[in-house]
């Protein structure tokens, strides 16, 4: 079985040298544990902070040991009753080929979507976008919401679920032309700006004249100085992510006009899906039903064979993606 490790803790952008992939013997799961063949890995941006040194609410990577995150997987040996050989199962070993885990795993259902619908939009991704237009930054009738890497694995279904929720107008921005007129043809955005085209203040006022009610910020940095810029009274803002500055080797300037949120009573919130898992099968359950009536649409990238995981990785970062990223190991 091969797995990544970290090799080295990657200074800026990580490069492909900082990995490193081993070969491993698999072991027979013994009682109450459960062999995997990984079938899907998930490549997310909150790994990048886990490459590097010191506390973070996750643990970090350590070096020369198997990276984790999250994968779906086929049980082809099982030492529990509960979860026996060819369940289909949802865990954190992923970056590797095989997992040897206790059985306290999610078995998921099938039937209803594929196995890994459950690393995106039924998945942790999914959740996040739910949870910060419901808890976090709450959209009311009417609404104009901004959302930001709106063509990603969060922002693709963002936006769909604020129209659900009575936004009357959504605004995404991605990178670049094609990713912009997706927002619009492919996931429900009213409005997609393409922030490389420059002056992302400018468009955002022009898009959205009346002012943003909601901004679910992904990104961080410019995107959220501009969002201020433009923000309502008693606007909300859900801090999702910062993905314009985890590859920074220093500490990047504030946003300058932060001072506006004080006059314009700006609520920002920061967000941790993982204190939303009691809405978890809520959620699903809901996201289940758009996806078979068809009312809920997603995108998925997908790189096949564990070989091309930290290059799915990289390219994730750089925006190379629409959707959730994915390694699908055949
Ligand atoms: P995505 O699928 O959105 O992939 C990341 C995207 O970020 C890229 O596709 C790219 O899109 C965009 N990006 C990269 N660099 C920049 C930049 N400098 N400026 C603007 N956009 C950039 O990833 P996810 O959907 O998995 O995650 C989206 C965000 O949500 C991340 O910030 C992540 O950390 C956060 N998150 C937070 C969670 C929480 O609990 N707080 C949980 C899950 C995710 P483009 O081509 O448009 O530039």
């Amino acid at each position: 079985s091969r797995a990544w490790h970290l090799a080295a803790r990657p200074i800026g952008e990580p490069k492909p040298t900082d990995f490193v992939s081993v070969t491993t013997t698999v072991a027979d799961p013994g009682p109450g544990y459960i062999l995997v063949r990984n079938d899907w890995l998930s490549v997310d941006p909150y790994m990048r902070g886990r490459m590097d040194e010191g506390e973070s609410y996750i643990p970090q990577f350590e070096l020369g040991e198997a990276m984790t995150g999250h994968a779906v997987g086929t049980v082809v040996a099982s030492g529990a009753d509960n979860v026996p050989v060819g369940s289909t199962v949802s865990h954190f070993l992923g970056w590797r080929e095989y997992a040897l885990l206790p059985a306290g795993v999610e078995v998921l259902d099938t039937r209803l979507a594929p196995a890994q619908a459950y690393l995106g939009v039924l998945g942790m991704t999914g959740l996040t976008a739910y949870a910060g237009l419901t808890h976090i930054a709450p959209v009311r009738q009417g609404d104009v919401v901004f959302v930001s890497a709106a063509a990603g694995a969060v922002g693709s279904v963002a936006g769909q679920i604020a129209r659900r929720l009575g936004a009357a107008k959504v605004i995404g921005s991605a990178g670049g032309p094609g990713k912009a007129r997706r927002l619009v043809e492919d996931f429900g955005y009213d409005i997609g700006l393409d922030y490389r085209a420059g002056d992302l203040p400018g468009q955002l006022t022009k898009a959205a004249p009346e002012g943003i009610d909601v901004y679910f910020d992904n990104v961080g940095g410019d995107h959220l100085q501009a969002a201020l810029g433009t923000m309502n009274q008693h606007g909300r803002i859900a801090l999702c992510g910062a993905i314009s500055i985890y590859n920074n080797a220093e500490p990047p300037p504030g946003p300058s006009n932060l001072p506006l949120a004080i006059g314009k009573r700006i609520t920002l919130r920061g967000m941790n899906v993982g204190d939303h898992y009691d809405i978890a099968t809520d959620y699903i359950q809901q996201a289940t039903d758009w996806l078979q009536d068809g009312s809920l649409r997603t995108a998925e990238t997908i790189l096949e064979g564990i070989d091309k995981t930290v290059e799915a990785f990289l390219a994730m970062m750089r925006g190379a993606n629409t959707g959730k990223t994915l390694v699908h190991l055949p």
